[in-house]
């Protein structure tokens, strides 16, 4: 089956899979969506038509430039969740 994916929101799940926990920031689930939130705002979306479970392989190999672009981004994303962590429901000041 055909499907219209966004290779962008793929790659940066997989990319946080394999290195949120290696960042020194608060692990809950909400500090990571914000991190997730807030690279997939300033990454370009890349919509692709793949098969079912195709996308997986093709993250393997990962561009090196995206995976730099990945690793500031997700640094960036951290430093503003550190500054700003929003997991206890606090409304914003
Ligand atoms: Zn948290």
């Amino acid at each position: 089956m055909k499907q219209l994916r966004n290779y962008t929101e793929e790659a940066v799940k997989i990319y946080l899979d394999r290195w949120y926990k290696e960042a020194d920031v608060c692990q809950c689930d909400g500090c990571r969506l914000d991190v997730m939130a807030i690279m997939m705002n300033n990454l370009k979306s890349k919509y692709v038509v793949t098969d079912t479970g195709a996308l997986y392989a093709q993250m393997d190999d990962f561009d090196p430039q995206n995976r730099i672009d990945f690793m500031t981004e997700m640094m960036q994303a951290v430093q503003l969740v550190k500054q700003r962590p929003r997991h206890e429901d606090r409304p914003l000041p």
